[in-house]
C-alpha cells in the first residue's frame, strides 16, 4: 500500500513493541502542532498514571505553518459540524419519540376522529326516541 512504502521510506524501522513490552498501537495527532499526524505508542497510553513515554511519529512533520494550521483548523471545523449534528440527531430522535407515544396514546384512547361519529349517533337515537 501506498501509506506503508511512504512509511518505510521516512523511518527504516517501525517498532512493534513500547517500552514496557506490549504491542504498540496507532493513533493520530490533533494537536495544532502535529495535525492528523499518525504515530505508535504504548496501548496505555490515555491511562492516568501510565509510566510509559513511548511514541514514535509514523508520517513526517508538516513542515509549512500555513499548511499545518489549516489542517488543524479543518479538523476543528470538523468536530464542530459532527457535535452539531448529534445534537440535531438527539432533537429529531426525542421528536420521534414524542410523535411515537402521542401515536399509541391515540390508539390506546380510540382516535379523536371517530368522536364526532359517536355524538352524532347519540344525537340520531335521542332524537329518534322523543320522537317516539
Ligand atoms: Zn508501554
Amino acid at each position: 500500500m501506498s501509506s506503508s512504502s511512504s512509511t518505510s521510506n521516512w523511518i527504516r524501522h517501525i517498532p512493534t513493541h513500547c517500552f514496557c513490552g506490549l504491542p504498540v498501537v496507532e493513533r493520530t495527532s490533533r494537536t495544532p502542532a502535529n495535525p492528523a499526524r499518525r504515530f505508535l505508542c504504548c496501548p496505555k497510553h490515555s491511562e492516568s498514571g501510565s509510566q510509559c513515554r513511548f511514541y514514535n511519529f509514523l508520517d513526517p512533520e508538516i513542515r509549512y505553518g500555513y499548511y499545518r494550521n489549516e489542517m488543524h483548523s479543518l479538523y476543528v471545523q470538523l468536530q464542530q459540524a459532527r457535535r452539531e449534528m448529534q445534537v440535531q440527531e438527539y432533537t429529531y430522535r426525542s421528536r420521534i419519540h414524542e410523535l411515537e407515544l402521542e401515536l399509541n396514546e391515540r390508539t390506546v384512547t380510540g382516535d379523536c376522529y371517530k368522536k364526532p361519529v359517536v355524538v352524532f349517533i347519540m344525537v340520531v337515537f335521542v332524537m329518534y326516541f322523543l320522537t317516539q
